[in-house]
C-alpha cells in the first residue's frame, strides 16, 4: 500500500510502498479514507517528540474497517468510523472507567505505531477505541474530529463546564483554538478568540467569536481580556502551547475561573510556571486536556448531527497523499487559517 515515510528527523516525507498493516487479536484495520495534518505531527517530525524511524505520521483519520480481529464484536467490515488520537488497551481500570485517553497502555497512531498518512491504519482495542460516524457526516469532517476538534470539546465542556453567557477566552486560533470557539459558540457562551495573526482572528470571528483581541503583547491582551469581560473569563484556554500563553490565561481568569491546558508543552517548555499565588487567591481551577474517549464522542457526534457543531467548516484545504509530506514540513512556518485534511 501507499504511505507517506520518512527516515530521520526533520528529512521529507515520501510517498513509497509498505506493508498492509496485521490485524491482531482485538484490533481492526481502516482504510484511510481522509486525515489531518496536525502540529502534533510535526512536532513528532521535528523531533520535539520522539518516534521510531521510518515513521508513518498521521492521527486524525476517518475511513472504513476492511479487517477485523479475532474476538471484535461490536465493530464490522465496511463500518464508516473514525478513532480517538489516543487508543486505550480496553483492559486497564482507566479504559474500564470510560477514561482511554490517559491509559497507561495507550496506543497513538501516527506515533507509537504506523499512522494514518497511508492506504491503511491499525487501530488496537477495537472495541474500546472505533467510533462510529453518523451518516450525514462525510470523511473530510471526521477527519477534523479526531484530535483538535474532540480535544477542544473535552476542554470546553468536560473540563472548563461552560455554560450560556459565561466568557470563555481562546488564547490562539489554530485548529484546536478554532474548534473551541465553535464548541462554545453552540454552547450559548461568549467568546473572547485572540492571536497574534489578523487571518485566524478573521476566521474565529467568521465561526462566531464574540471578540477578537490582538495578543501580540501579551500584557496588553490580558488587559484587554479582563476589560471586555468585566473582570476576567470564566474558562479560559491556551490552545496554543506556550508557557508565557499559558501564564496570560491563568492571569485573565474571573475569581473562581478554569483554566484548560490544551497545547502541548513539550521540552523546555514542560517546567512552565503558573501565577500559582492567583490560583490560591482566586481560587482558579487548572487542568491538562488530552484528546477524549471513544466512550464520550457520541454526545460531541449528536451535536453535529443536530447541525449545531459543523467540523467541516474547520477545513480549508483538502489534498492529496502526494502533498502530505510538504503540507507537514510546512508547518515550520505560520500557515493559512483552518485544518489541512489529506483525502485519499
Ligand atoms: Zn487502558
Ligand atoms: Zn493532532
Amino acid at each position: 500500500m501507499r504511505a507517506v515515510v520518512y527516515d530521520g528527523v526533520g528529512q521529507l516525507p515520501e510517498v513509497r510502498d509498505v506493508p498492509e498493516p496485521d490485524c491482531p487479536a482485538g484490533a481492526a484495520v481502516i482504510a484511510v479514507r481522509a486525515t489531518g495534518v496536525c502540529r502534533s505531527d510535526w512536532h513528532a517530525w521535528r523531533g520535539h517528540d520522539p518516534v521510531a524511524l521510518p515513521h508513518v505520521p498521521g492521527h486524525e483519520l476517518a475511513g472504513e474497517v476492511v479487517r477485523i480481529g479475532d474476538g471484535v464484536t461490536t465493530v464490522a467490515v465496511g463500518d464508516r468510523v473514525t478513532v480517538p488520537f489516543v487508543c486505550g488497551c480496553g483492559r486497564c481500570e482507566l479504559c474500564r472507567a470510560g477514561e482511554a485517553q490517559v491509559c497507561p497502555e495507550q496506543y497513538q497512531p501516527g506515533f507509537t505505531g504506523p499512522g494514518s498518512f497511508a492506504e491503511q491504519v491499525m487501530v488496537p482495542a477495537a472495541d474500546t477505541n472505533v467510533v462510529h460516524l453518523p451518516d450525514g457526516l462525510d470523511f473530510v469532517g471526521a477527519a477534523a474530529l479526531g484530535c483538535r476538534f474532540a480535544t477542544a470539546f473535552r476542554a470546553v465542556v468536560a473540563h472548563g463546564r461552560i455554560g450560556p453567557g459565561r466568557w470563555l477566552a481562546v488564547w490562539g486560533c489554530g485548529g484546536a483554538g478554532l474548534s473551541a470557539v465553535m464548541v462554545g459558540r453552540a454552547l450559548g457562551a461568549r467568546v473572547v478568540a485572540l492571536d497574534v495573526s489578523p487571518g485566524a482572528l478573521e476566521r474565529a470571528g467568521a465561526l462566531g467569536a464574540d471578540a477578537r483581541v490582538d495578543a501580540t503583547d501579551l500584557v496588553a491582551a490580558v488587559d484587554r481580556l479582563r476589560a471586555l469581560t468585566d473582570g476576567g473569563a470564566h474558562v479560559s484556554i491556551d490552545a496554543i502551547g506556550s508557557p508565557a500563553v499559558a501564564a496570560a490565561s491563568v492571569r485573565s481568569l474571573c475569581r473562581r475561573g478554569r483554566h484548560v491546558q490544551v497545547g502541548l508543552l513539550l521540552g523546555d517548555a514542560a517546567a512552565t510556571a503558573l501565577p500559582m499565588d492567583l490560583v490560591v487567591a482566586h481560587e482558579l481551577e487548572v487542568y491538562g486536556s488530552h484528546g477524549m474517549a471513544a466512550v464520550d464522542y457520541p454526545a460531541m457526534l449528536d451535536l453535529v448531527e443536530r447541525g449545531l457543531l459543523d467540523p467541516s467548516r474547520l477545513v480549508t484545504r483538502v489534498i492529496g497523499l502526494d502533498e502530505a509530506g510538504a503540507a507537514l514540513a510546512a508547518m515550520d512556518h505560520p500557515g493559512p487559517p483552518g485544518l489541512t485534511v489529506v483525502e485519499l
